[in-house]
């Protein structure tokens, strides 16, 4: 299954990557949400997608709401990966087509338990 991280901060992308890497994902990464677009357009049957909520030029709520604007992009699930301070923004990503959402700082256990509520794990 493919996955795909955006996140601006790269040492957050590196740790996500690593954990979906770590259960068999192929892990694409992306900035921001205008780059995540672009990749959404050649990386085919994204099975997930890890959404941070701050970042330039299109944020994780914007990017959502693209998303979910398309049909073909309908079999991917999106979660976000958020801050404490962001979480009364989350119901609005949720409304939006989010699927699921996890609070940083997270384990790989809980990521692993997200991805199982999703119907992802590879195990
Ligand atoms: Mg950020």
């Amino acid at each position: 299954m493919k996955a795909l991280v955006i996140d601006d901060s790269k040492a957050m992308r590196t740790i996500l990557a690593g954990i979906l890497t770590g259960i068999g994902f192929d892990v694409f990464e992306a900035e921001n949400g205008l780059e995540a677009l672009e990749q959404m357009k050649k990386v085919t049957d994204l099975s997930l997608a890890l959404v941070d909520w701050n970042m330039p030029e299109m944020n994780g709520y914007e990017f959502v709401r693209k998303v979910r604007e398309h049909d073909a992009y309908r079999g991917t699930k999106l979660m976000m990966v958020t801050t404490e301070t962001e979480m009364a923004q989350v119901a609005k990503a949720l409304d939006a087509g989010a699927d699921e959402y996890v609070m940083k700082p997270f384990t790989r256990d809980i990521i692993l338990e997200k991805l199982d509520l999703l119907g992802l794990s590879l195990d």
